[in-house]
């Protein structure tokens, strides 16, 4: 089994260049059929967590291990992905002489740094995804919500800046972005959410646009609403929460009215929390290796972040300062984001969106939690950082 398996991982990535996305589905593909090798292995496997955790943890520093916050560590990721493969590959035929307890934890844990390191490593090409926050607050407010939205009073975000923003991305990279998601807190709370779909579609003819909902508003938006999301071909994406609230009226409001609807997670139950950690005793590349969030470009005033972490953390800092006027702050470096007026081309772009920032030295990926119970937040700074 484990021939078969070293064969298999040794197609694991030198995949052609093909477009990241598809780079991604082949991936994921492999990483399926990886997954039921371990399961498999799982079987044979009798056991003790702690040896398991220390050969865990040697696959994220085999990961992460020499590599300085350089652009050199960047310069030939094909050759640093094969050698992760390598590596991953002979960190998990050990696991085979070791039996452990807990193997859920194991695996998963493993197979999501395998994959989530490979994947972090691609150069990006292109905006995958441009997040846009048609406002900052939410009328739903949930515990840990990764925009920080139960940190933040009501703010609506500016047509004009918007189309100045667009125009001047478009210039700058061309029709190259793939998705745009309008997006907040609560997008629909914005009375002139039409205007952003339509200026977005203006700029970026190729480009799916998302209108990212909790769905509470969509039966009150009035017939010009329906008819330029239709326009448009905009989709609305929902996610189903755990409160009482009829999402199949309102999915069929939606198809009624002609515009593509889709549920993004069928009745969530559990948040994902990444804790902040003002320590910065979190290495960056580690956080960066296994980050689910890298693709998750974020358009504020004029400049591109890379996730909404590092985008809208003034509000966490905002909110400490309140109610603590020590309060320490999470810094943004000049190297945390791209303005967009000042790059010189697609290049630079491509170079920002395929590097690890400052930030990340924050996020302690280690301490990830994905069960966190759904609940409204009770706006308390421990629901985003924790504790030293
Ligand atoms: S509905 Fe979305 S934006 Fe609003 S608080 Fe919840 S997670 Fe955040
Ligand atoms: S700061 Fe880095 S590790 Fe944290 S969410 Fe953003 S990209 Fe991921």
């Amino acid at each position: 089994m484990w021939t078969k398996m070293k064969n298999f991982l040794k197609r694991f990535l030198p995949v052609p260049a093909k477009t990241h996305h598809e780079q991604m589905q082949m991936l994921a593909t492999h990483m399926q059929h990886m997954d039921d090798h371990l399961k498999k292995l799982y079987e044979a496997m009798g056991s003790v967590r702690s040896r398991v955790a220390r050969i865990d943890k040697s696959v994220v520093d085999q990961a992460v291990k020499g590599r300085k916050y350089t652009d050199l560590f960047y310069k030939d990721t094909r050759d640093k992905i094969e050698k992760l493969q390598t590596t991953s590959c002979d960190k998990i035929e050990k696991l085979q002489t070791i039996s452990f307890e807990n193997r859920d934890i194991s695996i998963q844990r493993i197979k999501r740094i395998v994959w989530q390191s490979a994947a972090n490593m691609f150069r990006r090409r292109y905006i995958e995804q441009l997040d846009f926050h048609v406002v900052d607050h939410c009328n739903l407010n949930c515990k840990g919500c990764n925009h920080f939205s139960p940190l933040v009073k009501e703010s609506f975000a500016d047509v004009k800046s918007f189309e100045s923003d667009m125009k001047q991305l478009s210039s700058l990279v061309g029709d190259t972005i793939q998705k745009i998601n309008l997006i907040g807190g609560e997008p629909l709370l914005h009375p002139e959410i039409s205007q952003f779909a339509t200026i977005a579609k203006k700029f970026f003819t190729n480009a799916r646009i998302t209108l990212i909902t909790n769905g509470l508003l969509v039966e009150e938006m009035p017939q010009k609403f329906w008819e330029t999301m239709k326009a448009h071909d905009v989709c609305i994406k929902y996610t189903r929460y755990p409160i009482n609230f009829d999402y199949d009226k309102m999915s069929n409001v939606v198809r009624e009215k002609g515009v593509r609807v889709i549920n993004d997670w069928a009745d969530i139950k559990y948040f994902w929390r990444i804790p902040l950690n003002i320590s910065e005793r979190v290495f960056s590349y580690r956080s960066y290796a296994q980050c689910p969030f890298i693709d998750c470009t974020q358009l504020r005033n004029g400049r591109l972040y890379r996730c909404a972490q590092s985008a809208y953390v003034d509000f966490v800092n905002n909110f400490i300062r309140v109610k603590d006027n020590n309060g320490d702050n999470f810094r943004i470096d000049t190297k945390d984001y791209l303005d967009i007026y000042s790059p010189e081309g697609l290049e630079e772009v491509q170079e920002f969106l395929s590097n690890p920032i400052p930030f990340c030295r924050y996020c302690d990926m280690d301490n990830m939690d994905t069960r966190v119970p759904w609940e409204h937040s009770g706006r308390k700074i421990d629901e985003w950082v924790d504790a030293q």
